[in-house]
Protein backbone atom coordinates (compact mmCIF):
# COMPACT_ATOMS: atom_id res chain seq x y z
CA UNK A 1 0.00 0.00 0.00
CA UNK A 2 1.26 4.02 -0.86
CA UNK A 3 0.66 5.98 1.82
CA UNK A 4 -0.08 9.78 0.48
CA UNK A 5 -2.40 12.16 1.99
CA UNK A 6 -5.15 11.57 -0.39
CA UNK A 7 -4.89 7.70 1.08
CA UNK A 8 -5.03 9.37 4.73
CA UNK A 9 -8.25 11.45 3.97
CA UNK A 10 -10.16 8.57 2.09
CA UNK A 11 -9.24 6.21 5.37
CA UNK A 12 -10.55 8.84 7.49
CA UNK A 13 -13.51 9.25 6.03
CA UNK A 14 -14.50 5.53 5.30
CA UNK A 15 -13.45 4.38 8.98
CA UNK A 16 -9.82 3.54 8.76
CA UNK A 17 -10.97 0.25 7.32
CA UNK A 18 -8.47 -0.32 4.11
CA UNK A 19 -5.38 -0.15 6.24
CA UNK A 20 -2.80 -2.99 5.54
CA UNK A 21 -0.51 -4.37 7.59
CA UNK A 22 3.16 -2.53 7.32
CA UNK A 23 5.19 -5.69 7.12
CA UNK A 24 4.65 -9.57 6.95
CA UNK A 25 5.06 -12.00 9.76
CA UNK A 26 6.90 -14.94 8.36
CA UNK A 27 8.18 -18.20 9.52
CA UNK A 28 12.08 -18.45 9.58
CA UNK A 29 13.19 -20.59 6.07
CA UNK A 30 15.92 -23.14 6.55
CA UNK A 31 18.33 -21.16 4.73
CA UNK A 32 19.13 -17.55 3.76
CA UNK A 33 21.75 -16.01 1.62
CA UNK A 34 21.79 -13.69 4.35
CA UNK A 35 21.17 -13.67 7.93
CA UNK A 36 21.09 -10.52 10.05
CA UNK A 37 21.37 -10.52 13.95
CA UNK A 38 19.53 -7.63 15.33
CA UNK A 39 16.14 -5.63 13.80
CA UNK A 40 16.99 -2.42 14.70
CA UNK A 41 17.84 0.66 13.03
CA UNK A 42 21.38 -0.61 11.25
CA UNK A 43 20.12 -4.15 10.61
CA UNK A 44 17.17 -2.80 9.14
CA UNK A 45 18.90 -0.71 7.19
CA UNK A 46 21.44 -2.87 6.18
CA UNK A 47 18.48 -5.15 4.62
CA UNK A 48 17.05 -2.64 2.96
CA UNK A 49 19.74 -1.32 0.89
CA UNK A 50 21.55 -5.32 0.67
CA UNK A 51 17.57 -5.35 -1.40
CA UNK A 52 17.34 -2.27 -3.12
CA UNK A 53 21.35 -1.73 -4.19
CA UNK A 54 22.57 -4.97 -4.56
CA UNK A 55 19.35 -7.21 -5.70
CA UNK A 56 19.50 -9.77 -2.38
CA UNK A 57 16.49 -10.68 -1.79
CA UNK A 58 17.24 -14.02 0.14
CA UNK A 59 17.30 -12.16 3.51
CA UNK A 60 16.63 -12.57 6.96
CA UNK A 61 16.44 -10.27 9.83
CA UNK A 62 16.31 -11.96 13.07
CA UNK A 63 15.15 -10.00 16.30
CA UNK A 64 14.62 -11.52 19.85
CA UNK A 65 12.08 -8.99 20.40
CA UNK A 66 10.34 -6.56 18.69
CA UNK A 67 11.62 -4.25 15.65
CA UNK A 68 12.55 -0.80 17.17
CA UNK A 69 12.73 -2.02 20.51
CA UNK A 70 15.91 -1.50 20.95
CA UNK A 71 17.74 1.72 20.98
CA UNK A 72 16.75 2.83 17.47
CA UNK A 73 13.27 3.24 19.58
CA UNK A 74 14.79 4.86 22.62
CA UNK A 75 17.56 8.13 21.82
CA UNK A 76 16.85 11.39 21.54
CA UNK A 77 16.38 11.69 17.55
CA UNK A 78 19.46 13.99 16.41
CA UNK A 79 20.59 14.12 13.30
CA UNK A 80 23.08 15.71 11.87
CA UNK A 81 26.88 15.66 10.37
CA UNK A 82 28.88 17.77 12.31
CA UNK A 83 31.80 16.02 12.71
CA UNK A 84 35.44 16.77 12.62
CA UNK A 85 37.95 14.01 11.73
CA UNK A 86 38.52 12.45 8.12
CA UNK A 87 36.99 9.03 7.96
CA UNK A 88 33.75 10.01 10.04
CA UNK A 89 33.22 13.80 8.02
CA UNK A 90 32.65 12.24 4.97
CA UNK A 91 30.65 9.12 6.08
CA UNK A 92 28.21 11.24 8.37
CA UNK A 93 27.87 13.92 5.50
CA UNK A 94 26.59 10.69 3.53
CA UNK A 95 24.21 9.93 5.88
CA UNK A 96 22.54 13.14 6.01
CA UNK A 97 22.05 13.14 2.54
CA UNK A 98 20.07 9.88 2.79
CA UNK A 99 18.51 11.18 5.22
CA UNK A 100 17.02 13.88 3.54
CA UNK A 101 15.75 11.77 1.12
CA UNK A 102 14.64 9.28 3.07
CA UNK A 103 10.86 10.05 3.47
CA UNK A 104 10.35 10.04 0.17
CA UNK A 105 12.48 6.79 -1.02
CA UNK A 106 10.42 5.00 1.56
CA UNK A 107 7.44 6.61 1.53
CA UNK A 108 7.19 7.32 4.96
CA UNK A 109 6.79 9.52 7.23
CA UNK A 110 9.98 9.51 9.80
CA UNK A 111 9.43 13.07 10.85
CA UNK A 112 13.00 14.27 9.65
CA UNK A 113 12.86 18.41 10.76
CA UNK A 114 16.04 20.24 9.63
CA UNK A 115 15.58 22.67 12.74
CA UNK A 116 19.20 23.22 13.08
CA UNK A 117 21.79 21.82 15.53
CA UNK A 118 23.43 24.78 17.85
CA UNK A 119 26.66 23.96 19.60
CA UNK A 120 27.94 26.32 22.51
CA UNK A 121 31.24 27.92 23.44
CA UNK A 122 32.03 28.98 27.15
CA UNK A 123 35.94 29.81 26.06
CA UNK A 124 38.08 31.15 23.34
CA UNK A 125 39.86 27.87 23.13
CA UNK A 126 36.70 26.50 22.63
CA UNK A 127 35.66 28.78 19.82
CA UNK A 128 38.92 28.10 18.15
CA UNK A 129 38.02 24.53 18.23
CA UNK A 130 34.48 25.26 17.14
CA UNK A 131 35.90 27.04 14.31
CA UNK A 132 38.03 24.46 12.97
CA UNK A 133 35.34 22.47 13.44
CA UNK A 134 33.20 24.41 10.83
CA UNK A 135 35.85 24.47 8.63
CA UNK A 136 36.12 21.26 8.36
CA UNK A 137 32.51 20.85 7.84
CA UNK A 138 32.67 23.05 5.05
CA UNK A 139 35.28 21.45 3.44
CA UNK A 140 33.52 18.68 3.70
CA UNK A 141 30.37 20.38 1.29
CA UNK A 142 28.32 20.61 4.67
CA UNK A 143 26.78 23.90 6.19
CA UNK A 144 28.50 25.47 9.40
CA UNK A 145 27.76 28.95 10.58
CA UNK A 146 30.40 30.24 13.50
CA UNK A 147 28.02 32.54 15.56
CA UNK A 148 28.67 35.68 18.53
CA UNK A 149 27.81 35.59 21.64
CA UNK A 150 24.71 38.06 20.59
CA UNK A 151 23.92 36.64 17.27
CA UNK A 152 23.06 32.97 19.50
CA UNK A 153 21.67 35.66 22.13
CA UNK A 154 19.01 36.53 18.90
CA UNK A 155 18.25 32.97 18.27
CA UNK A 156 18.22 31.64 21.82
CA UNK A 157 16.67 34.01 24.08
CA UNK A 158 16.32 31.68 26.61
CA UNK A 159 19.59 30.41 27.81
CA UNK A 160 21.22 32.55 30.84
CA UNK A 161 23.59 35.22 29.07
CA UNK A 162 24.10 37.24 32.06
CA UNK A 163 24.54 35.04 35.59
CA UNK A 164 25.71 31.56 33.92
CA UNK A 165 28.33 30.14 35.81
CA UNK A 166 30.15 29.16 32.11
CA UNK A 167 29.39 32.20 30.12
CA UNK A 168 27.99 31.69 26.45
CA UNK A 169 31.12 32.88 24.21
CA UNK A 170 28.86 31.85 21.02
CA UNK A 171 27.98 28.88 18.86
CA UNK A 172 28.37 26.69 16.12
CA UNK A 173 25.45 26.62 14.19
CA UNK A 174 24.69 23.57 11.64
CA UNK A 175 21.87 24.51 9.90
CA UNK A 176 21.04 20.84 8.32
CA UNK A 177 20.65 19.26 11.69
CA UNK A 178 17.94 18.20 13.47
CA UNK A 179 15.81 15.39 14.78
CA UNK A 180 13.63 12.60 13.30
CA UNK A 181 10.96 10.00 14.77
CA UNK A 182 13.10 7.33 16.08
CA UNK A 183 10.99 4.10 15.58
CA UNK A 184 9.62 5.50 12.70
CA UNK A 185 12.81 5.09 10.93
CA UNK A 186 12.98 1.30 12.31
CA UNK A 187 9.48 0.99 10.77
CA UNK A 188 9.80 2.54 7.50
CA UNK A 189 13.17 0.44 6.86
CA UNK A 190 11.59 -2.40 7.62
CA UNK A 191 8.51 -2.00 5.29
CA UNK A 192 11.37 -0.91 2.52
CA UNK A 193 12.64 -4.42 3.18
CA UNK A 194 9.73 -6.49 3.52
CA UNK A 195 8.33 -5.04 0.28
CA UNK A 196 11.40 -6.19 -1.50
CA UNK A 197 10.99 -9.50 -0.29
CA UNK A 198 13.36 -9.64 3.20
CA UNK A 199 12.19 -11.84 5.85
CA UNK A 200 11.50 -9.80 9.18
CA UNK A 201 11.48 -12.30 12.11
CA UNK A 202 10.49 -10.72 15.58
CA UNK A 203 11.13 -13.03 19.23
CA UNK A 204 13.79 -15.03 17.34
CA UNK A 205 16.71 -15.17 19.54
CA UNK A 206 19.90 -16.21 17.74
CA UNK A 207 21.99 -18.54 20.39
CA UNK A 208 24.60 -19.89 18.78
CA UNK A 209 26.62 -19.09 15.71
CA UNK A 210 27.57 -21.75 13.33
CA UNK A 211 30.98 -21.96 11.96
CA UNK A 212 33.08 -24.90 10.24
CA UNK A 213 36.37 -24.81 9.25
CA UNK A 214 36.63 -20.99 9.52
CA UNK A 215 33.71 -20.09 7.31
CA UNK A 216 30.20 -19.26 8.74
CA UNK A 217 27.44 -21.80 7.99
CA UNK A 218 24.30 -20.28 10.37
CA UNK A 219 22.93 -19.04 13.17
CA UNK A 220 21.16 -21.83 16.27
CA UNK A 221 17.72 -19.55 17.65
CA UNK A 222 15.22 -20.20 19.80
CA UNK A 223 13.09 -21.27 16.36
CA UNK A 224 15.39 -23.57 15.16
CA UNK A 225 18.73 -23.76 13.24
CA UNK A 226 19.01 -21.40 10.01
CA UNK A 227 21.71 -21.89 7.41
CA UNK A 228 23.27 -19.00 5.80
CA UNK A 229 26.17 -17.82 3.36
CA UNK A 230 26.78 -14.63 5.25
CA UNK A 231 25.81 -13.40 8.59
CA UNK A 232 25.58 -10.21 10.11
CA UNK A 233 26.00 -9.23 13.86
CA UNK A 234 23.83 -5.89 14.50
CA UNK A 235 23.22 -5.58 17.83
CA UNK A 236 24.52 -2.49 19.05
CA UNK A 237 24.57 -2.73 22.53
CA UNK A 238 24.94 -6.65 22.98
CA UNK A 239 27.77 -7.07 20.28
CA UNK A 240 30.38 -8.39 22.97
CA UNK A 241 27.43 -11.25 24.22
CA UNK A 242 26.85 -11.85 20.09
CA UNK A 243 30.20 -11.86 19.12
CA UNK A 244 31.64 -14.45 21.96
CA UNK A 245 29.17 -17.24 19.69
CA UNK A 246 31.86 -16.73 16.99
CA UNK A 247 34.69 -16.76 19.91
CA UNK A 248 35.64 -12.87 19.39
CA UNK A 249 36.49 -10.61 22.08
CA UNK A 250 35.19 -7.33 21.02
CA UNK A 251 36.96 -3.79 22.23
CA UNK A 252 33.27 -2.39 23.28
CA UNK A 253 31.80 -1.65 26.59
CA UNK A 254 27.98 -1.99 26.93
CA UNK A 255 27.17 1.55 28.89
CA UNK A 256 23.68 3.13 29.92
CA UNK A 257 22.82 6.55 28.27
CA UNK A 258 19.24 8.03 29.82
CA UNK A 259 17.10 10.20 28.14
CA UNK A 260 14.37 12.58 29.47
CA UNK A 261 11.11 14.03 28.30
CA UNK A 262 9.17 16.91 29.88
CA UNK A 263 5.49 17.54 29.98
CA UNK A 264 4.06 19.26 26.87
CA UNK A 265 4.77 22.70 26.38
CA UNK A 266 4.08 25.37 24.15
CA UNK A 267 6.76 26.25 21.48
CA UNK A 268 9.82 27.33 23.32
CA UNK A 269 13.38 25.81 22.25
CA UNK A 270 13.07 25.90 18.19
CA UNK A 271 16.44 23.96 18.00
CA UNK A 272 18.58 21.31 19.34
CA UNK A 273 20.76 22.79 21.52
CA UNK A 274 23.78 21.14 23.03
CA UNK A 275 25.87 22.67 26.37
CA UNK A 276 29.41 23.09 25.89
CA UNK A 277 30.71 23.05 29.46
CA UNK A 278 28.79 19.71 30.81
CA UNK A 279 26.71 16.96 28.31
CA UNK A 280 23.57 18.29 28.07
CA UNK A 281 21.82 18.96 24.76
CA UNK A 282 18.03 19.43 24.14
CA UNK A 283 15.41 20.00 21.65
CA UNK A 284 11.26 19.76 21.69
CA UNK A 285 8.80 16.94 20.37
CA UNK A 286 6.50 17.80 17.90
CA UNK A 287 4.33 17.20 20.93
CA UNK A 288 5.41 19.31 23.17
CA UNK A 289 8.02 17.74 25.49
CA UNK A 290 11.38 18.92 26.27
CA UNK A 291 13.69 15.96 24.70
CA UNK A 292 17.08 16.00 26.53
CA UNK A 293 19.88 13.74 28.07
CA UNK A 294 23.21 13.74 28.98
CA UNK A 295 26.42 11.70 30.01
CA UNK A 296 26.28 7.84 30.23
CA UNK A 297 25.72 6.55 34.05
CA UNK A 298 29.60 5.16 33.85
CA UNK A 299 28.82 1.56 34.98
CA UNK A 300 28.72 -1.05 32.35
CA UNK A 301 25.75 -2.95 32.15
CA UNK A 302 22.98 -4.82 30.00
CA UNK A 303 20.27 -3.19 32.04
CA UNK A 304 17.89 -0.85 29.88
CA UNK A 305 17.65 1.70 32.39
CA UNK A 306 19.49 4.47 34.57
CA UNK A 307 20.27 5.70 38.06
CA UNK A 308 19.21 9.17 40.00
CA UNK A 309 22.79 10.42 40.09
CA UNK A 310 23.09 10.56 36.78
CA UNK A 311 19.41 12.26 36.71
CA UNK A 312 20.24 14.68 38.88
CA UNK A 313 23.39 15.23 36.88
CA UNK A 314 21.89 15.85 34.00
CA UNK A 315 19.26 18.45 35.34
CA UNK A 316 22.25 20.42 36.96
CA UNK A 317 23.36 20.63 33.47
CA UNK A 318 20.47 22.04 31.91
CA UNK A 319 19.42 24.34 35.11
CA UNK A 320 23.11 26.15 34.59
CA UNK A 321 22.43 26.20 30.92
CA UNK A 322 18.55 27.14 31.04
CA UNK A 323 17.44 28.08 34.10
CA UNK A 324 14.01 28.36 33.09
CA UNK A 325 14.09 24.24 32.59
CA UNK A 326 13.16 24.10 36.20
CA UNK A 327 9.67 24.77 35.92
CA UNK A 328 8.77 21.92 33.51
CA UNK A 329 7.78 18.75 35.02
CA UNK A 330 9.99 15.64 33.97
CA UNK A 331 7.09 13.04 32.60
CA UNK A 332 9.33 10.04 30.84
CA UNK A 333 12.82 8.78 31.91
CA UNK A 334 14.46 6.04 30.10
CA UNK A 335 17.85 4.16 29.68
CA UNK A 336 19.16 2.42 26.44
CA UNK A 337 22.41 0.48 25.97
CA UNK A 338 25.23 1.67 24.24
CA UNK A 339 27.61 -0.06 22.43
CA UNK A 340 30.97 2.29 23.37
CA UNK A 341 34.29 1.79 21.46
CA UNK A 342 37.78 3.02 22.73
CA UNK A 343 37.63 5.93 20.44
CA UNK A 344 34.13 6.67 20.22
CA UNK A 345 33.69 5.63 16.60
CA UNK A 346 31.98 2.79 14.87
CA UNK A 347 33.25 -0.73 13.43
CA UNK A 348 31.97 -1.45 10.19
CA UNK A 349 34.21 -4.69 9.41
CA UNK A 350 34.43 -8.49 8.18
CA UNK A 351 35.37 -10.44 10.88
CA UNK A 352 38.41 -13.41 11.07
CA UNK A 353 35.57 -15.66 10.29
CA UNK A 354 34.36 -15.88 6.40
CA UNK A 355 31.29 -14.65 5.78
CA UNK A 356 30.65 -12.90 9.26
CA UNK A 357 30.15 -9.31 9.30
CA UNK A 358 30.26 -7.11 12.36
CA UNK A 359 28.76 -3.62 12.56
CA UNK A 360 28.63 -2.36 15.93
CA UNK A 361 30.42 0.46 18.34
CA UNK A 362 27.88 3.74 17.46
CA UNK A 363 28.68 5.40 21.06
CA UNK A 364 26.17 8.05 21.56
CA UNK A 365 25.58 8.76 17.81
CA UNK A 366 24.17 5.20 16.13
CA UNK A 367 20.51 7.10 15.22
CA UNK A 368 22.22 9.51 13.06
CA UNK A 369 24.26 6.88 11.56
CA UNK A 370 21.40 4.39 9.86
CA UNK A 371 21.00 5.08 6.75
CA UNK A 372 25.10 5.28 5.63
CA UNK A 373 25.60 2.57 7.82
CA UNK A 374 23.08 -0.09 6.33
CA UNK A 375 24.30 1.25 3.17
CA UNK A 376 27.69 0.96 3.82
CA UNK A 377 27.58 -2.52 5.28
CA UNK A 378 25.58 -3.81 2.37
CA UNK A 379 28.15 -2.25 -0.36
CA UNK A 380 31.00 -4.50 1.94
CA UNK A 381 28.47 -7.97 1.92
CA UNK A 382 27.53 -7.50 -1.71
CA UNK A 383 30.59 -6.35 -2.87
CA UNK A 384 33.63 -7.87 -0.23
CA UNK A 385 34.89 -4.00 -1.05
CA UNK A 386 34.27 -1.66 2.02
CA UNK A 387 31.98 1.53 1.23
CA UNK A 388 34.74 4.57 0.99
CA UNK A 389 32.45 6.64 3.33
CA UNK A 390 33.01 4.01 5.86
CA UNK A 391 36.97 2.39 4.92
CA UNK A 392 38.38 3.68 8.06
CA UNK A 393 35.88 1.91 10.80
CA UNK A 394 37.93 -1.53 10.71
CA UNK A 395 38.16 -3.87 13.78
CA UNK A 396 41.56 -4.04 13.80
CA UNK A 397 42.65 -0.34 14.56
CA UNK A 398 42.15 -1.52 18.14
CA UNK A 399 44.72 -3.78 18.07
CA UNK A 400 47.41 -1.90 15.52
CA UNK A 401 46.76 1.49 16.89
CA UNK A 402 47.03 2.53 13.12
CA UNK A 403 43.61 4.69 12.21
CA UNK A 404 42.27 5.31 15.35
CA UNK A 405 39.54 8.22 14.86
CA UNK A 406 39.21 9.76 18.25
CA UNK A 407 36.66 12.21 17.53
CA UNK A 408 35.63 13.42 21.03
CA UNK A 409 37.26 11.15 23.38
CA UNK A 410 33.60 9.88 23.69
CA UNK A 411 34.03 6.51 23.90
CA UNK A 412 33.84 4.03 27.14
CA UNK A 413 36.53 6.34 29.03
CA UNK A 414 35.67 9.86 28.36
CA UNK A 415 38.30 12.28 27.78
CA UNK A 416 36.03 15.05 26.69
CA UNK A 417 35.76 17.35 29.56
C1 LIG B 1 19.10 7.60 25.51
C2 LIG B 1 19.78 7.52 24.18
C3 LIG B 1 19.90 8.67 23.42
C4 LIG B 1 20.52 8.62 22.17
N1 LIG B 1 20.52 9.75 21.41
C5 LIG B 1 21.02 9.71 20.14
C6 LIG B 1 20.91 10.84 19.31
O1 LIG B 1 20.33 11.85 19.69
N2 LIG B 1 21.44 10.77 18.07
C7 LIG B 1 22.09 9.65 17.61
O2 LIG B 1 22.58 9.67 16.49
N3 LIG B 1 22.16 8.54 18.37
C8 LIG B 1 21.63 8.53 19.62
N4 LIG B 1 21.68 7.40 20.41
C9 LIG B 1 22.39 6.21 19.91
C10 LIG B 1 21.56 5.36 18.99
O3 LIG B 1 20.25 5.19 19.45
C11 LIG B 1 22.24 3.98 18.86
O4 LIG B 1 23.60 4.15 18.54
C12 LIG B 1 21.62 3.12 17.76
O5 LIG B 1 20.22 3.09 17.84
C13 LIG B 1 22.18 1.70 17.87
O6 LIG B 1 21.95 0.93 16.72
P1 LIG B 1 20.59 0.07 16.47
O7 LIG B 1 19.49 1.01 16.17
O8 LIG B 1 20.88 -0.90 15.43
O9 LIG B 1 20.43 -0.61 17.89
P2 LIG B 1 19.19 -1.38 18.53
O10 LIG B 1 17.90 -0.72 18.23
O11 LIG B 1 19.53 -1.59 19.98
O12 LIG B 1 19.22 -2.75 17.73
C14 LIG B 1 19.91 -3.91 18.12
C15 LIG B 1 18.88 -5.03 18.13
O13 LIG B 1 19.54 -6.28 18.29
C16 LIG B 1 18.67 -7.13 18.99
N5 LIG B 1 19.43 -8.27 19.52
C17 LIG B 1 20.38 -8.25 20.49
N6 LIG B 1 20.84 -9.49 20.72
C18 LIG B 1 20.17 -10.32 19.87
C19 LIG B 1 20.20 -11.71 19.62
N7 LIG B 1 21.02 -12.53 20.30
N8 LIG B 1 19.37 -12.22 18.67
C20 LIG B 1 18.53 -11.42 17.96
N9 LIG B 1 18.46 -10.08 18.17
C21 LIG B 1 19.28 -9.53 19.10
C22 LIG B 1 18.10 -6.22 20.07
O14 LIG B 1 16.90 -6.74 20.63
C23 LIG B 1 17.91 -4.91 19.30
O15 LIG B 1 16.59 -4.77 18.81
C24 LIG B 1 21.06 7.41 21.68
C25 LIG B 1 20.93 6.24 22.45
C26 LIG B 1 20.28 6.28 23.68
C27 LIG B 1 20.13 5.03 24.48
Amino acid sequence: MRYSGLRLLREGLTGNRGWTRAWRDPAPKADYDVVIIGGGGHGLSTAYYLAKNHGITNVAVLEKGHLGGGSIGRNTTIVRANYFLPGNSEFYSHSLKLWEGLEGELNYNVMHSQRGHMILFHSDGQRDAMARRGNAMLAQGDDAVLMSREEVRAMLPYLDYEQARFPIFGGLFHPRGGTARHDAVAWGYARGADRRGVDLIQNCEVTGIDIEGGVVRGVQTTRGAIRARKVAMIVAGRSSQVAAMAGMRLPIESHILQAFVTEGLKPVIDHVVSFGMGHFYISQSDKGGLVFGGDLDFHASYAARGNLPMMEHVMEAGMTLMPMIGRARVLRAWGGVMDMSPDGSPIIDRTHVDGLYLNCGWNYGGFKAVPASGFALAHLMATGQPHETAAGFRLDRFRTGRGLMDEEGTGAQHSLH
